[in-house]
């Protein structure tokens, strides 16, 4: 598989509109921006188009409105910040498609930029129709697309107009997603480890049997332990347990022994019976959980023994925290984890982090920088470490191609 895409830099720009589709789907309170994460991410692709004399045009979506205009769901706060953030006015579209909207673009000078509104004000845009992608490919003369977290939905936006607009090449945060997560997965050094955590075995199988293909070794933490466990036959308490997924997990010990990954699981948890907090945690061995008890988070063993199987790693890929890390008594094997894989990437080793609960985990931690990526698209990264194609990846052109 190839993830070599042309980029930003392959492209023609000086003088054209330049559609780039973003990832502007920022949080917003009372009319205004309150997490500018994304926005700020964006603007090296957006800066770059500029100083090349480029005229961009910015497409996104904001939140889930349900098949038409909706005010709190509207693209002008994202206006106001875009403002501030470049220092500069942004034109701007009322809607992302129609006459009104190609004035706007036409009306671009070289090095503006024009903010579209909501995409998904239109419900042809997540039904990817094409009279809907071509309209949109209207606004511009070539294409960018910028936004990993929604590259796994072939929609209008991401997939339908690379139809109707030529060149189709990544933005530098696209790149930089491909960058780590295919290289991580397609040339990691070793030994690859892959940590794996989270609520549900259910949602991960397809990444554990994809990541089983590739690692040396496979950590094994949060709620999904417990099948795992269960599968070998160990007491669970009222741990979350998916029982009809106890029959995947013991293929799943058997398909790491056969392919000669490690597989290791946590020697011990902590265990309380309330999971919002309220009663206090204990760490027990893992196989000593009471009736009454869950386990809420692996223990400070399995931090040790994990830390320990993490060392000589050459490349790691983390998904789903180890604990309920929302509740900050059940929080420690998380950011153990975290703090024994922030010291690989300055020993040289590739250290990535994708899904959205662990993302947030990495930076309540306040390691962040300590890692070499944290993947942006939560459900785009999962999509991708199980090895499936991204359209709005496979939309873009490759590198080398004419
Ligand atoms: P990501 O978003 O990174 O892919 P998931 O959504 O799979 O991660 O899992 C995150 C959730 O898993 C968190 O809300 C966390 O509270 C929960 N979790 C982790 N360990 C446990 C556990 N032992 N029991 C119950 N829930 C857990
Ligand atoms: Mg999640």
């Amino acid at each position: 598989m190839s993830f070599a895409k042309k980029t930003v830099q392959h492209l023609d720009c000086a003088g054209k509109r330049v559609f780039v589709r973003v990832d502007f789907n920022v949080p917003t309170a009372n009319g205004e921006v309150t997490d500018d994460t994304r926005i700020v991410a964006a603007i090296p692709t957006i800066r770059y188009l500029l100083q090349k004399g480029a005229r961009v045009v910015l497409a996104s979506h904001l939140g889930r409105p349900k098949g038409g205009p909706e005010p709190k769901y509207s693209m002008k706060p994202v206006k106001v910040r875009l403002e501030r953030l470049l220092r500069m006015d942004v034109a701007w579209a009322d809607d992302c498609v129609g006459e009104a909207a190609e004035a706007a673009s036409r009306a671009l000078k070289d090095g503006e930029v024009l903010l579209l509104e909501n995409l998904r004000f239109h419900p042809e845009e997540e039904k990817n129709v094409p009279a809907f992608a071509e309209a949109l490919a209207k606004l511009g003369d070539c294409y960018v697309n910028d936004a990993f977290g929604t590259a796994h939905r072939a929609h209008a936006s991401t997939e339908g107009v690379t139809h109707f607009l030529r060149p189709s090449v990544a933005g530098f945060l696209m790149q930089k997603e491909l960058d780590y997560l295919g290289k991580a997965l397609d040339q990691p050094k070793r030994p690859f480890v892959a940590v794996l955590g989270g609520s549900k075995i259910s949602g991960k199988i397809d990444v554990i049997t994809a990541l089983l293909g590739k690692v040396d070794r496979l950590l094994i933490g949060g709620a999904m332990m417990f099948t795992f466990n269960k599968a070998k036959g160990l007491a669970t308490g009222k741990s979350l347990v998916e029982d009809d997924r106890v029959e995947m997990a013991k293929a799943v010990l058997e398909q790491a022994a056969a392919k000669g990954v490690e597989l290791v699981l946590p020697v011990d948890c902590i265990a309380s019976t309330a999971p919002d907090g309220t009663a206090p945690g204990a760490p027990v061995k893992v196989d000593a959980l009471t009736p009454d008890q869950m386990g809420v988070d692996i223990g400070p063993e399995s931090v040790k023994l994990f830390a320990s199987k993490l060392a000589d790693a050459g490349t790691v890929v983390w998904n789903g925290p180890m604990g309920i890390f929302e509740v900050e008594a059940f929080a420690a094997g998380t950011m153990g984890v975290a703090k024994a894989i922030s010291v690989l990437k300055e020993k040289g080793a590739v250290t990535v982090v994708g899904g959205g609960d662990s993302v947030a985990a990495v930076q309540q931690s306040g390691m962040a920088e300590k890692f070499s990526h944290l993947s942006t698209g939560g459900g785009a990264s999962l999509e991708f470490l199980e090895g499936k194609v991204l359209p709005g990846v496979e939309a873009l052109e490759n590198e080398g191609a004419a």
